[in-house]
């Protein structure tokens, strides 16, 4: 088996004076969550249509690409800690060291506390444009791997009966567009008819 070392972090300052680290020249952090990509075409995004005009605010600019791309790395590393803060796994010294809570940011500390009452929602700050990991992303894996929130049920009770009423439109709208749609050999065969090409 071959060892690949990982020196997992990312830059203090990605953008300095004329030049912009962008991808693995910012950081690296571990490849499950597959977050490095979208990072790129983000940085890049900021890049193309905020590229300064003139040298004047060069340094404006930098400075908010510095702060969203902090921004940015920082919940990436609390959604990436949230796996270690949730799992029972304690069997390796590779667990224990990530369980350690002196290594949980502040911030998911916090957030954990929080959620033990009330479910991650957006107000929980995921109120950014192009949130690499939003509210539901957090659901996902906090009741994926166990964890409880406790709710007052009775304080629950209409949110419950709206759900509810909104799972029952939503069956019947999938069920009215389900009997719009042609079935398979009559699509194929409008297809062939027209002469169109597959999509
Ligand atoms: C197996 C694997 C799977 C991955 N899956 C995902 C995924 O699903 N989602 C995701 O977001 N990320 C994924 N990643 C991570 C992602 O691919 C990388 O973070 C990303 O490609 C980094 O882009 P980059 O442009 O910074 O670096 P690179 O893609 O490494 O590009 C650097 C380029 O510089 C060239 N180069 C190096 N040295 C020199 C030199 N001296 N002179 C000239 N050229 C040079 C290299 O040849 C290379 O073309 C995966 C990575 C791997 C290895």
């Amino acid at each position: 088996m071959r060892k690949i070392p990982i020196p997992a972090g990312h830059r203090e300052t990605f953008w300095k004076r004329n030049c912009v680290a962008v991808g693995l020249a910012a950081g690296f952090l571990e490849p499950l969550e597959a977050s490095a990509i979208v990072l790129v075409e983000l940085s890049a995004k900021i890049i193309a249509e905020q590229m300064p005009a003139c040298r004047e605010v060069m340094d404006v600019i930098a400075s908010r690409f510095n702060a969203t791309t902090e921004y940015r790395w920082g919940r990436i590393i609390d959604f990436l800690k949230l796996h270690y803060a949730v799992t029972k796994r304690r069997d390796t010294a590779f667990w224990r060291d990530n369980v350690d809570p002196a290594t949980m940011p502040d911030r998911l500390k916090d957030l954990l506390a929080l959620w033990r009452y009330q479910s991650p929602w957006f107000h929980d700050e995921f109120d950014r444009i192009e949130e690499v990991f939003p509210a539901a992303s957090y659901q996902y894996v906090l009741y994926g791997m166990g964890f409880r929130t406790e709710v007052e049920v009775d304080a629950l009770a209409d949110d419950a009966q709206l759900a509810e009423r909104a799972m029952r439109e939503n069956a019947a709208q999938t069920e009215r567009l389900r009997a719009g749609l042609p079935r398979h050999r009559e699509l194929i065969g409008k297809i062939v008819e027209y002469g169109l090409q597959p999509v």
